[in-house]
């Protein structure tokens, strides 16, 4: 057996295994087993390595070292058999045969205590907790704080004794549900740990983000004795984070969505415009005289304007509209939700008109042109790039002789055009007296004599002739002219009534239309002061409203038609039939008259629905004490059948089509009637 070292072995309660040269396992103690967890038999044989973390070269015990040193000493790693890491002092032994030659290793392994006393464990984890840069927040189990570290006050600016005895509230940034004592809460009556971002409010009231974990202690019962919340200030994280999104989408220039962000708020809207069938148009807008700017009056001056350019758009536009930075001296806009593909011309017009006036830059006064290349959706393409090529391609075909606006497709372009000189040639219109009212009379079915008439707009073209309102009502009802337009009409019907009646004749009441735009709370006021002008009673004039008007708010539209209704007005309902109103909230309405639509009086009385639908108003009308009018009469077949349903009133070519006031006055003198049978 071995001489006995030079040095001392440690003692035999410790883990000792001998080993030969080569490193196998010759010597296993008891104390071995302990440590290790492998018995006698299942090491005695093994390779060191047994003992030794998987990849790990470091075999101290087989280490060369000079015989003449002692024993030699160290710290090593050892796995033991269930995988445990375990730090150990090593104290390596040589032994000896009988002629002194080295035949094997002694290695006596001593466990480092790595335990610490209970109480060295507490005050080290107040250190720890004390000294931590995140702040720390321990409530009890009624959420009352009982704890907080330095860092705590520092972030939040409550002193230690300002927090202690509050509640997690104290923090709180005032925004249900992601706030702190919600958070708090949840973890305590919940699944426990949470992790996550939460607003919080500090001392000063500036609310800050934070990183936070809270979780909970409980007993050995499990219940809940403590809450706490370990989190971290990461307002300059959040500020970096915004920056960075900003830097990544916003256009420097001029704050505006740049080309990659407009690209995903396209693709947004051209989804749920594929789920709605919805119209939507992108429009090209280039700063035609920018790049001159840039190269002859600087990047200053040329930055100016670009964002004064943005500035003016982005005042003008609708909210659901996206204004974007396109490229160099290119902006563009999308439209989404349009209800005429027309529309995204006028707003072309509109940026033309906003972008005329010239810049002030530097003390400069600059003038930069523009042009607006149109794409629209779905009809030039439903993906983003090919929307933007086709309002690019649309915005380089623009002519300078020309407006400055181009379609891409040929036939908006010829609709636009059209819309546009019909725009200018109204205004024209109702400057030097192209229009005109004429007069469609209203015939009794119970006497079959003329008890009103209905006031309808026509336009003498210089070179087209006589125009009917559906020719141009639309383009007033875009542009707005619809305003001066419904004001001249009402002022013209008021005009012919008082001359009618200085000229001793008693005709009955006129009706005229009202666009649901002119419909607005001033409106009361204006055809009062226009009755009064004219010296007239009101039950002279009659409104005829269409259903477009209901879907307006109730709340808004009803206080309107009372104070109408008050006044002495009578209000038709125009085109009864066609549009969306609900029965009940049909009734909400101080409506005197229905009309039927004519498309219910051509199927009369051949189509059974048309019959039916017909039957129904009338039934309706009835019960609600409304006079009935059936539009659009040209047969007699149709006069019966209405006649028989109870209809009150007839209008349409069977009696008379819509004729100047003359004739319509000849019509009311001479009395002529309507054969009933
Ligand atoms: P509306 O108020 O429903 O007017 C009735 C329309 O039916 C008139 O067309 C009239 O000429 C036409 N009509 C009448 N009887 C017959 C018939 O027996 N057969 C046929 N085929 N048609 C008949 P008009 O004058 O072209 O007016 C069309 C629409 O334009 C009107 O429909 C009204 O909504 C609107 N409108 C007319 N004048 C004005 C106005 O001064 N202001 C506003 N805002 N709209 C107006
Ligand atoms: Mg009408
Ligand atoms: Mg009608």
């Amino acid at each position: 057996m071995a001489a006995p070292p030079e040095a001392p072995m440690p003692g035999a309660h410790l883990p000792q295994v001998r080993l030969d040269l080569a490193g196998f396992i010759t010597g296993w103690n008891a104390a071995a087993s302990a440590c290790f967890g492998h018995s006698e038999t299942e090491a005695l044989g093994q390779h060191l390595l047994l003992l030794c973390q998987p990849d790990d070269g470091d075999f101290a015990e087989l280490a060369p070292w000079p015989a003449e040193r002692g024993p030699l000493q160290g710290t090593v790693l050892r796995r033991t058999k269930n995988g445990q890491t375990v730090k150990l002092r090593l104290t390596l032994q040589r032994e000896t045969d009988a002629d002194g030659d080295t035949c094997g290793l002694c290695a006596v392994y001593e466990p480092l205590d790595t335990e610490i006393s209970a109480q060295d464990r507490l005050r080290l984890y107040v250190s720890i907790i004390e000294n931590s840069s995140q702040g720390v927040l321990v409530t009890d189990a009624q959420g009352r704080i009982v704890t907080v570290n330095a860092a705590f006050s520092r972030i939040t600016g409550y002193p230690a004794s300002e927090a202690l005895g509050q509640t997690p509230d104290l923090l709180r940034a005032g925004r249900d549900g992601t706030d702190f004592h919600a958070q708090v809460q949840a973890a305590m009556h919940g699944p426990g740990l949470w992790l996550g971002e939460v607003l919080g409010r500090r001392k000063s009231g500036e609310v800050f983000p934070l990183s936070a974990c809270i979780s909970t202690v409980r007993d050995e019962d499990g219940a809940v004795t403590h809450a706490f919340c370990i989190f971290s200030d990461i307002t300059s994280h959040h500020d970096t984070e915004t920056r960075l999104q900003k830097l990544a989408n916003f256009d420097t220039v001029t704050g505006l969505p740049n080309r990659l962000l407009l690209g995903q708020l396209l693709a947004q809207a051209l989804s749920q415009a594929k789920r709605g069938k919805g119209l939507g148009a992108v429009l090209v807008v280039q700063l035609q005289r920018l790049s001159w700017i840039y190269d002859t009056l600087g990047h200053e001056v040329g930055d100016d304007l670009l964002a004064q350019a943005a500035h003016r758009l982005q005042k003008a536009l609708r909210e659901q509209d996206i204004l974007a930075r396109l490229g160099h001296d290119k902006l563009a806009i999308a439209l989404p939700n349009m209800r005429r593909r027309e529309h995204a011309g006028l707003v072309a017009h509109k940026v033309l008109a906003l972008l005329r006036p010239a810049y002030v830059l530097h003390g400069l006064e600059v003038d930069c042109p523009v042009s607006v290349g149109i794409a629209l959706y779905p009809d030039n393409g439903m993906d983003t790039a090919q929307l933007l090529r086709c309002a690019e391609l649309a915005n380089q075909r623009v002519d300078d002789h020309d407006t400055p606006i181009r379609f891409f497709s040929a036939e908006m372009n010829e609709r636009a055009t059209e819309r546009f000189r019909i725009e200018g040639e109204l205004r024209h219109a109702l400057a030097h007296g192209q229009l005109q009212l004429y007069h469609q009379p209203k015939v009794s079915l119970r006497t079959g004599r003329i008890v009103g008439a209905e006031a309808l707009l026509r336009w003498t073209h210089p070179t087209r002739g006589l125009l009917h309102p559906g020719q141009f009502v639309p383009v007033a009802e875009d542009s707005g002219l619809i305003l001066e337009l419904g004001d001249w009409v009402l002022h013209e019907a008021c005009r012919q009534l008082r001359d009618w009646h200085t000229r001793g004749l008693d005709m009955p009441p006129l009706a005229v239309n009202l666009s649901a735009r002119q419909f607005d709370k001033y409106l009361p006021k204006r055809i009062d002061a226009l009755l009064a002008t004219h010296d007239l009673a009101p039950h002279r004039l009659k409104l005829e409203i269409t259903e477009s008007l209901m879907v307006r708010s109730a709340d808004e539209v009803v206080p309107i038609m009372n104070e109408l209704a008050a006044m002495g007005l009578g209000i038709a309902l125009d085109d009864f039939g066609t549009g969306y109103s609900s029965l009940a909230y049909l009734k909400k309405f101080p409506i005197t008259t229905l009309k039927i639509d004519r498309s219910f009086v051509i199927g009369i009385p051949q189509q059974s629905d048309d019959c039916a639908i017909a039957r129904a108003i009338v039934t309706m009308g009835q019960q609600m004490r409304q006079e009935i009018v059936a539009e659009g009469v040209e047969t007699r077949e149709q006069m019966a059948f209405l006649r028989a349903l109870g209809c009150d009133q007839l209008q349409g070519y069977l009696f008379s089509p819509p004729v100047p006031a003359d004739s319509y006055e000849r019509l009311v003198r001479e009395d002529i009637r309507l054969p009933l049978d």
